[in-house]
């Protein structure tokens, strides 16, 4: 019999549920035609963890995720809880999952659909082929650097204080994923970092640099990451995997998302060691639209997509999700986000609908 596979499913806030819901649906859809089993727990994380415990992370929410094969995370956050002291608020739990399941890198590919082109707002001839996936440092950098807070001085004036430290060995093992991951695609790796400013980036660059010569085929350059973002909406072509630290790694990645028309289409991977990765969406919990059917939960099934290649070494059941989401978008089904002339706007059910008849075909 099939070994099943422990998937936690963290819907979080917003329209996660919605999207997640659609997610499910596909993988289920899926399994029997790979021979594949999922057993899947779901658990509370974000503001719905808060209303039900008073924690954004609840240690069961960790304990299930550790114990699973994967985790498939939706998004979290929401106005209601953007006044709570830091350590309530939803975000912490998304920070602290990350920490607990000690994943420190994030894969994020920003990726043009042939027949997404249109929705880009740059021109057609500057996003055409791009490709590109930014890798993340997740678990260091100016986010989780001591000291941190905000301090009251000898003065009595209030002083805010957070700390960019990188570890040579946190630097060499995103370094490494990096490498592996530019070997795999097209052998291109930028590193960006701030050396001309930060001594953090510095040793960032020196760390880097020291790795290039064992992976001789992959061809190594460095941007500050203020030409970085320039260049991004520039010459994105130039571009096939770029590895930075975590606040770089934060901004550069949502830029590269716009590059591709849609922050609904976009999934990312996050991997540690060992252990479960977590899969989830590049945005958040979007509560302008929550509940109203409106959201596209594309972005949260190409992460169930990369949760099969990159967490259960499934590829061929991965292509064949990211085969019907080409599927709809070629059918010319489109929620709000992406909607252009010409194509049919569907509600989040019905994208989910439109998956499944194209994943049985
Ligand atoms: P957001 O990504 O939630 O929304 C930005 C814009 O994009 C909104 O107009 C939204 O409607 C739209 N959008 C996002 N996802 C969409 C989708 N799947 N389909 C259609 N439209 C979509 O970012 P925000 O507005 O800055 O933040 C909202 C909340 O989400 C905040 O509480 C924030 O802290 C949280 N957040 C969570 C995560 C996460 O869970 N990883 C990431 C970013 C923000």
């Amino acid at each position: 019999m099939t070994q099943p596979y422990r998937i936690t499913l963290l819907p979080g806030d917003g329209i996660g549920p919605e999207i997640m819901a659609v997610a499910v649906a596909v993988l289920k859809a899926i399994a029997p035609q790979f021979d594949l089993v999922f057993e899947f727990q779901t658990a509370l994380i974000g503001g719905a963890a808060i209303e039900a415990t008073g924690q954004p992370l609840p240690p069961e929410t960790l304990k299930l995720a550790r114990q699973s094969d994967a985790v498939l995370l939706a998004a979290i956050g929401g106005y209601q809880w953007d006044n709570l002291p830091r350590q309530q608020r939803p975000e912490t739990g998304l920070l602290a999952i990350r920490e607990g399941l000690e994943l420190f890198a994030n894969l994020r590919p920003a990726t043009i659909f042939p027949q997404l082109i249109d929705a880009s707002t740059l021109k057609r001839e500057v996003v055409e082929g791009v490709d590109i996936m930014v890798v993340r440092e997740l678990t260091g950098g100016i986010y989780f650097g001591q000291p941190k807070g905000i301090f009251t001085t000898e003065t009595g004036e209030k002083r805010g204080v957070n700390t960019m430290a990188y570890r040579t060995s946190e630097i060499d093992r995103i370094a490494k994923v990096a490498f592996e991951t530019a070997r795999k695609r097209r052998g291109k790796l930028c590193s960006v970092d701030k050396a001309n400013v930060l001594d953090v980036s510095q040793l960032w660059r020196d760390r880097v640099t020291a790795m290039a010569s064992q992976y001789p085929e992959v061809e190594l350059s460095h941007l500050y990451v203020d030409n970085a973002a320039m260049q991004l909406v520039r010459t994105p072509k130039q571009f096939d995997t770029i590895v930075t630290g975590n606040l770089f790694g934060d901004i550069l990645s949502d830029e590269a998302a716009m590059l591709t028309g849609s922050i609904g289409m976009l999934p990312s991977a996050s991997l540690g060691a060992g252990g479960p990765g977590l899969f989830e969406p590049v945005h958040g919990s979007a509560p302008d639209i929550a509940a109203q059917d409106k959201a596209n939960p594309l972005a949260q099934v190409l992460s169930a997509a990369m949760m099969l290649r990159y967490g259960l070494d499934q590829p061929a059941a991965a292509s064949k999700i990211e085969q019907a989401v080409h599927g709809v978008l070629a059918q010319g089904y489109r929620t709000g986000d992406i909607l252009s002339a010409g194509t049919q706007l569907v509600g989040c059910q019905a994208m989910g609908e439109a998956l499944l008849a194209n994943l049985e075909s």
